[in-house]
């Protein structure tokens, strides 16, 4: 097979596909990588009728990819896949590969590593090519109080897990063209030592946070459960969805799946509310790429007033009310004009 001086594998992760668009934001990011360097990107794709997902890989960046079909592969397994990726990494030799940060390549990415002989950095919430051509690997560290830049110098290939969310998709071209090289199964391909009982998909809730366009977030300044709930009024009226911080999701005011920050999701809403919300750094460091921040708090100097392109010095609760109340108000209006 014929190889650029370098390339950049992209684990497909294809499950729940319409929601979870990780493996099309690394392509999206390792095209940007590649540029400038000679490198190919590639989709690495295990599993079984794949054509479908093979179709959108090429036509959100995939220059190549390298495909293993067969039916005993239609489900996901660690422990075959990491044979199965440790077998084409030692034959193609990539210089990078990246894996989104879901929970199987939480699982599967260090085992690869670990048998390829390699360093990897997980949930990377940025990628760069340093001047001597080295992958740079940003990532969270000391419990989020630093961001660590972290390089693999001696070894390759380059390992990073990425956070779903941190990277934006190239649009959708079906004029993109793409070289898919078929690999037959290994035989030495272990036989599953889990045997799967019953699989049931739970309702992703993250996900729609991460491509919401209207978040409304909040905070310990909410004050109570049953003022927090008031802004599952207001998102809903927005068309938005609710974020949280972590004492809020501790508290049990909202799910696991609101956490807006370092421990959990990423955002980028065209609007951000944020109620009642200091601006810790484990926090504002998964919103910066809101487009227009309105905080409340009762706080001037908190850092989420001075971070907000609009800064309400007021009662978060009553300014929601107040919010939901005027919301309302409109939505009436519109109805006895029209009828
Ligand atoms: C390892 C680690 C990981 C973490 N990961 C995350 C994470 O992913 N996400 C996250 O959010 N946090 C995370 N944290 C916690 C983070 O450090 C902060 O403690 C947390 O974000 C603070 O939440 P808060 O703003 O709701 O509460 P607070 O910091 O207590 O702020 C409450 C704010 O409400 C204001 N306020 C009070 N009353 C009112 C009122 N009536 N009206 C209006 N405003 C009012 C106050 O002025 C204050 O600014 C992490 C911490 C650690 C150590």
């Amino acid at each position: 097979m014929s190889q650029s001086k370098h390339s950049i594998w992209v684990f497909a992760d294809y499950r729940n596909y319409f929601q979870n668009r990780v493996t099309l934001q690394l392509l999206a990011k390792a095209n940007d990588l590649a540029t400038g360097m000679d490198a190919e990107v590639c989709a690495v794709v295990f599993g079984h009728e794949t054509d479908e997902y093979v179709a959108e890989y090429i036509a959100h960046g995939a220059q190549k990819v390298l495909l293993v079909e067969h039916p005993s592969l239609n489900r996901y397994s660690v422990e075959k896949f990491t044979v199965l990726m440790e077998k084409l990494a030692g034959d193609h030799q990539p210089t990078t590969i990246l894996i989104g940060a879901t929970s199987f390549g939480r699982e599967f990415a260090p085992r690869v590593a670990k048998r390829l002989g390699t360093g990897l950095t997980a949930d990377c919430i940025g990628l760069e090519i340093t001047s001597e051509g080295h992958l740079l690997q940003i990532a969270p560290s000391f419990g989020g109080n630093l961001i660590a830049e972290i390089i693999t110098p001696d070894h390759r290939p380059q390992m990073a897990t990425v956070r779903p969310g941190t990277f934006q998709e190239l649009p959708h071209d079906n004029t993109r063209r793409g070289e898919i090289v078929r690999i037959p199964l290994p035989k030495k391909i272990p036989a599953d030592r889990l045997r799967l009982v019953a699989y049931e998909r739970r309702i992703d809730h993250d996900q729609r946070l991460e491509e919401a366009k209207i978040v409304v977030c909040g905070g310990r300044g909410m004050r109570s459960k049953l003022k927090f709930r008031k802004l599952f009024e207001l998102a809903q009226l927005l068309s938005g969805e609710v974020g949280a911080t972590r004492p809020i999701v501790y508290a049990g005011w909202a799910d696991d799946g609101a956490l807006v920050g370092q421990a959990g999701k990423h955002i980028k809403p065209r609007i951000l509310f944020s109620f009642g919300i200091s601006g810790a750094i484990q926090h504002t460091a998964a919103t910066t790429d809101a487009d227009f921040i309105i905080a409340v708090n009762k706080n001037p100097n908190a850092t989420m007033m001075k971070m907000a392109d609009v800064a309400v010095l007021a009662d978060a609760n009553q300014v929601c009310s107040a919010l939901i109340k005027g919301l309302k108000e409109r939505i009436q209006a519109k109805s006895d004009y029209s009828e």
